[in-house]
């Protein structure tokens, strides 16, 4: 779950970033945050001379995870982070336009955002469905009564802001902003993609009534996954945020390593197709094109403060207790994703603040 740098269309606007907070907040990216979501909506909010006013998401399924269902967990996503981000009041809500799209392009500029399932056989002249992807493979071997098995590691997606471009007379003054691509976000061809109901069909830790009532309420949203407002969105949040949902583990790997262990084989080279909750990935994604760093390892130009179940290593701090970290696959955003999202959105906004 890597993320594309953001892209630097302004030389002048590229400088280094500053090292330290003393606020309470975790794990943002730093301050190049002028192609994030809550900066895209901020320059809206503020005025700015825009090429769009409505902020359209293009949303391509896969044949493992389409239609409403991920039309309801992309905008359940994006509803989530948005609250976090501290702009979510119903006009920021508002401006997001969703559109299922067969096939959507990353650089279709008409969008502000596109959400691409990819799929091996949705590719064009010049767009390769499966770039930046690799298919998983597990390698294992028999030497006497013990085994080894290894696992090649694996891109489940790609995330990141958009591209803008911004036109002045002096720096200090930003005239008019252009959106020069979309944010994007890009999950794997090569894994079999599990809706939120396939996981809570398998969830171990809640309870049956639990297990139902959480099942009613998401089908009678994903029905009208069209429709479904924000504060529905957020309420079906909240509950998974109060389950503590972590998405179920994909037992492929485990699968073949078994049938191998009870082949007569030797050895074992082959590619497989893991399983993989969606909502998890979505969540990661986005959180990277609302400007959001691994939490567990950010990068030299982040900032990062205290965080609520972190550590300090060395200038840094750091936290696996995100979706934002390769650490457990949360289905709801903990609250160093939320810290990290508020101090960032309030950063950003008063930076652009002082462009206009
Ligand atoms: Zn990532």
């Amino acid at each position: 779950m890597k993320k594309y740098l953001p892209l630097c269309l302004v030389l002048a606007a590229c400088g280094p970033s500053p090292q330290n907070s003393e606020t309470k907040w975790a794990h943002s990216s730093a301050e190049r945050s002028w192609g994030t979501i809550p900066a895209l909506l901020d320059y809206l909010d503020l005025g700015f001379k825009t090429n769009y006013d409505k902020l359209r998401v293009c949303v391509q399924g896969s044949e493992s995870f389409q239609g409403s269902a991920l039309l309801f967990e992309t905008k359940l996503s994006y509803a989530a982070w948005l609250k976090a981000s501290g702009q979510g009041t119903e006009a920021s809500w508002d401006r997001f336009e969703f559109e299922s799209q067969d096939i959507c392009e990353p650089g279709d500029t008409s969008f502000g955002s596109v959400v691409i399932v990819e799929s091996e056989n949705k590719g064009s002249a010049d767009r390769d469905p499966g770039e930046g992807f690799a298919k998983a493979t597990v390698s294992c071997q028999k030497s006497g009564f013990s085994m080894r098995c290894s696992s090649g590691s694996t891109t489940y997606g790609w995330g990141g802001p958009a591209a803008i471009g911004y036109s002045y007379r002096t720096p200090s003054r930003w005239e008019s902003i252009s959106n020069r691509s979309p944010a994007s976000v890009r999950l794997s061809p090569y894994v079999r993609w599990r809706s939120l109901e396939s996981d809570l069909l398998e969830q171990k830790g809640l309870t049956e009534g639990d297990r139902k009532s959480k099942l009613e309420l998401y089908r009678g949203l994903v029905a009208k996954a069209e429709t479904v407002s924000y504060s529905e969105l957020l309420d079906f949040m909240k509950g998974l945020s109060d389950s503590k949902l972590i998405a179920v583990a994909d037992g492929s790997f485990q699968k073949l390593m078994q049938d191998f262990q009870k082949s007569g084989a030797t050895t074992l080279n082959q590619e497989y197709t893991p399983t993989a909750t969606g909502l998890h990935v979505l969540l990661h994604e986005i959180g990277h094109q609302f400007g959001m760093d691994h939490a567990d390892n950010p990068s030299r130009d982040a900032e990062t403060g205290i965080v609520v179940d972190g550590e300090q290593r060395g200038s840094q701090w750091v936290t696996s207790e995100a979706s934002m970290a390769y650490g457990k696959p949360f289905l709801y955003l903990t609250a160093d994703d939320q810290d990290g999202a508020l101090d960032l959105g309030q950063k950003t906004l008063a930076f652009l603040k002082t462009k206009r």
